[in-house]
This record gives structure tokens, sequence and C-alpha cells, in this order.
């Protein structure tokens, strides 16, 4: 099997040549994107190893089909950037790596948090300059307040878990419900409901089309004075327009992004020394209120591991033609 792999970071790399050998495939590491300007590149290989900002559509997967792929393996749960259709009408399989530490992503939610309310990366700079001022530095308890969790499979679950933690009550919104979360007391409402009760919203569910712009000026509109969104799951579940809007409006009073929509144009790459084009993310980077990482929810050692190992086991599944438990159809 020859493998090729897209949009590869050194940090991939490592955690691929440390489990690599195990499988003995044919690796070859492309540091670009997969899109249907880089399709070309795929010709001799058998799988192509995507990641979240990979551009997997019609026109790639027609050219996929021509080259010769016969797997698309991703290294991420999310799968909004794969046509499967066209993947099925090419007789191309689609994989995934289902869960790799949703502790991982639980955790970073609850990094960006306490990190917009109690200001430590405000609080780290200002100590570091001497300036030992509490000034503007006033944060809100956790314990008592009403969060919001939209989405509750298995970040949502493990969210739910932590900030219960700290003494949150939890309303919830999902097509299905979660027993182990009922028992923890969790209250599913109807996602109106849900916004208007919450102080702290965050989302953890999939980008579909009926998630797609879920944050949009009518649903910004029925939430609290102030709100604290948080979003680790899929950038257009906002709309980045009506958030701005409301961030100006005073109506959203904290914003807490680690995906963004238009992100596959700048995050993962360092930008330092480059001109943004990106109007949208520098008005987002001008409130004193908003936080944003560059899609970094995932990146644990042990989230690594097990994006690693799993992709090859889905890859060698294939190759035997075994059951492929993780196929997305
Ligand atoms: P999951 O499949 O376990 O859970 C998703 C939940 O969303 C399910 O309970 C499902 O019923 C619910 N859902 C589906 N449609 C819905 C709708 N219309 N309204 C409300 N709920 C709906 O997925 P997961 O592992 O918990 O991951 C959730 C998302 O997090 C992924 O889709 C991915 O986009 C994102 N993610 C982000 C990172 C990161 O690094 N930032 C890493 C992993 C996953």
């Amino acid at each position: 099997m020859k493998i090729g792999v897209f949009s590869t970071k050194p940090y991939d790399r490592e955690y691929f040549e440390k489990y690599e050998n195990t499988h003995h495939y044919s690796v070859t590491y492309f540091e670009t994107a997969l899109n249907s300007h880089t399709a070309g590149l795929t010709v001799g290989f058998d799988v192509v190893c995507v990641f979240v900002n990979d551009s997997v559509g019609k026109d790639t997967i027609e050219q996929l089909s021509k080259n010769g792929i016969k797997l698309i393996a991703l290294r991420c749960a999310g799968y909004n950037n794969v046509d499967l259709k066209s993947a099925k009408k090419h007789n191309i399989k689609v994989v995934r790596v289902p869960a790799y530490s949703p502790e991982a992503v639980a955790e970073h939610t609850v990094a960006l948090i306490l990190t917009l309310n109690r200001k430590t990366h405000k609080a780290y700079n200002r100590v570091r300059e001497g300036n030992f001022s509490l000034k503007n530095l006033i944060g809100f308890n956790l314990s008592g307040k009403t969060v919001g969790v939209i989405g509750t499979g298995q970040i949502g679950i493990a969210f739910c878990r932590i900030i219960k933690g700290f003494g949150c009550n939890i309303v919830a919104f999902d097509i299905t419900k979660s027993e182990e979360l009922v028992k923890l007391g969790v209250q599913y409402l109807p996602l109106n409901e849900v916004l208007q009760r919450s102080d702290i919203l965050s989302l953890h569910c999939p980008l579909n089309p009926k998630t797609k712009h879920l944050v949009n000026e009518e649903s910004i509109a029925l939430m609290k004075d102030g709100v604290m969104v948080i979003n680790t799951s899929r950038g257009a579940l906002i709309n980045t327009v009506d958030v701005i809007q409301g961030l100006s409006d005073k109506k959203i009073g904290y914003l807490g992004i680690d995906v963004y929509e238009q992100e596959e144009n700048l995050f993962f790459e360092d930008l330092s020394e480059s001109i943004i084009q990106d109007d949208q993310i520098l008005r987002l980077n001008s409130f004193p209120n908003v936080l944003i990482t560059s899609h970094q929810a995932y990146f644990t050692k042990e989230a690594m591991e097990q994006i690693t190992t799993t992709t090859l086991n889905n890859i060698e599944a294939f190759d035997k033609g075994l059951e492929l438990k993780n196929e997305v159809t």
C-alpha cells in the first residue's frame, strides 16, 4: 500500500514515523493540503490521508479516482470536508478516527472558558511587564452558572462531566439524549430554551446542513445579554458576520473559538510576517473579549497517539479486506 499523507506538519510526521514500521507501508509526506489543485500529486498512491482543512470535494475526488486512489483515510473525527456522495460514486472508501480523545477537546474548551473569564492571558503579560494592577481583570464564579451544551456526543459528554465539577447547572440540546448525562443531572431542552437560559454556550455538534450557522443573528437575539459563546467544534457553526455584530452590540460578552469559518487559509501556519487578508479574523482579534486558538483543542500527546494508530489500523483493515469499523458512509 502506498500512502500519501497530506497537510503534514513535523508533529504529524513524528507520530507516523513512530508507528509506520509496524505496518510496513510506504508513506510519503506532503506539506501541502489536498485539494483540486494538488490532487495530481496522488498518481501512484493507493491511499490519501487527510486532515480537517484538506478539501476533498467532488472535483478532487474525480481526480483521485482517475489516479487510482481507493481509500481516503481521515485522521480526524469530522468529515464535513469530504464529498461522501462522490466518493461512493467512484467506489472510494472513506474512514475516519471517530474518537481520539474527547477529553482533549473538552479540556481545551474549559481552558477557553477559564481564560476568557479570569483573563489569565492578560494577567500573564501584565505581571511580566511589572504591571500588578487588577484593573479590568474581574471575572465571575462558574459555580451556579448555567452552561448550555449543543451536541452531547463523546466530546459534549466529556465536557459536561468536567463542567459539572465546577458546580454549574447544565442544559443541553441534541437530536439524541445521553442517558449518562441525564443521570448526571443534565436537563435536555428545546434548542431555543437552551439558548435563552445559558450563561455560557458551548458547541459540540458536527457541522452539517442543519447545524451550519446555528449561531446567527436570530439565535444571538435569543441569548442572555453578556453570554459567553464557545466553539471548539467547526467554524461554520457560527455565522462570523453575525457574531461580530453581536460583539459590537455588547450582546455577546465573551467569545472563545478554536475553529473559524475561513480557517483553511490561516490555521496551522505561521503568518506572523505576512499581511493577513482576512478582515473578519482581524476584526475578531480586535475585541478584548475574544480568544482564538488555531484548532489545537485535539492537540495532546494522547490524541496524537490515538490518531496515528487508528489511522494506520484503518488502512490495514482496508488492505486486508477486513470490516471497516470506522467507515463513513
Ligand atoms: P459525536 O459524533 O460523538 O457527537 C456529536 C453529537 O452531536 C451527537 O450526539 C449528535 O447526535 C449531535 N448532533 C448531530 N446533529 C445535531 C444537531 N442538528 N443538533 C444538535 N446536536 C446534534 O462527535 P464528537 O466526537 O463529540 O465531536 C463533535 C465535533 O467536534 C466533531 O464533529 C468535530 O467537528 C469537532 N472536533 C473538534 C476538534 C478540535 O480539535 N477542535 C477535535 C475533534 C472533534
